[in-house]
């Protein structure tokens, strides 16, 4: 067994800090060069303009004045915690929720969680509580990834607990009309994350998952990418293009998660990310 190694509760806060600041005004390089080749391949001149502005806006953003989009979106945090590692100071949830809370106030980032969600939504002011999906792994480190996720192509995610006689065919129906209905509300173009298998929750956890991958990157087992590059095709022909003006250019990416699942299920989640992909990750 290796030896138990400490980190103090502050790192983690500085790290989630550090990231909310950063991500809400720098896009990340594979999410630029994933909006530069559709500049490239879009069809429609009013597509390419809107990509233009897009580029534009990844620009001005990148200079540390204005954040790239003005819902600066709620916080996930994906923590994978080394079993080898002893957490002091603080408890771990809220060192994360703490690093939101300066991160998104010294960078005047817009707060936009509300608290008591049906009866006052009553905004948290400081964008908490966050999301956070914390896994125990081997080792002596901690892997943190921070998505600011945008709530309008959050609303626009679907699940469905598909028949296992829906096979493969009805994922696909499923992942298309999810797309086609999102439309402008998801603000296209972006990554379409797709968890397949598990069962009711872990569907939309896969789902979410598959956003954090690098844009564009093939799932390591060829069905699965092969799925996905069926499915970036066939959401492209839908002919929604950038901000929904038409075009050729739908999604940058789909990337799909998959998982074991009960005989009698075919659980099925689709979580879309805007243009305004902004994630970042520190190892402690
Ligand atoms: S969905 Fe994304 S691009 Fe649209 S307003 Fe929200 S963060 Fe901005």
């Amino acid at each position: 067994m290796g030896q138990v190694r400490e980190v103090d509760a502050a790192e983690i806060t500085r790290a989630v800090r550090e990231l909310c600041m950063e991500i809400n005004y720098k896009v990340p390089e594979d999410m630029a060069a994933a909006i530069r080749r559709a500049r490239e391949k879009e069809e429609s001149p009013i597509g390419r303009q809107i990509l233009d502005l897009l580029i534009r806006n990844q620009e001005l953003a990148a200079q540390g004045e204005y954040p790239y989009c003005q819902d600066t979106g709620y916080t996930v945090v994906f923590i994978d915690v080394g079993q080898d590692v002893h957490i002091v100071g603080a408890d771990l949830t809220d060192a994360i929720n703490e690093g939101v809370r300066s991160g998104y106030r010294d960078a005047y980032l817009r707060a936009s969680i509300v608290a008591d969600p049906v009866f006052e939504r009553r905004n948290t002011g400081d964008n908490t509580p966050a999301f956070i999906h914390t896994r125990i792994v081997p080792g002596d480190q901690i892997r943190i990834q921070v998505d600011a996720k945008g709530g309008g192509s959050e609303n626009k995610g679907r699940h469905a607990m598909l028949k296992p006689s829906d096979g493969l065919e009805g994922v696909k129906s499923f992942v298309l009309r999810t797309v086609a209905e999102a439309g402008p509300d998801a603000c296209p173009p972006g990554i379409i994350g797709v968890g397949i298998g598990g069962n009711f929750e872990y569907a939309a956890i896969l789902a979410k998952r598959a956003l954090m991958r690098k844009v564009g990157q093939p799932h390591p087992d060829p069905r699965v990418a092969e799925l996905e590059a069926e499915l970036f095709e066939k959401c492209n022909a839908l002919g929604i293009g950038p901000q929904s003006l038409g075009g050729t250019q739908t999604v940058l990416a789909v990337h799909v998660e998959t998982m074991a699942t009960h005989i009698a299920s075919l659980p099925v989640a689709v979580n879309i990310e805007c243009h305004a992909h902004r994630t970042g990750t520190r190892v402690i």
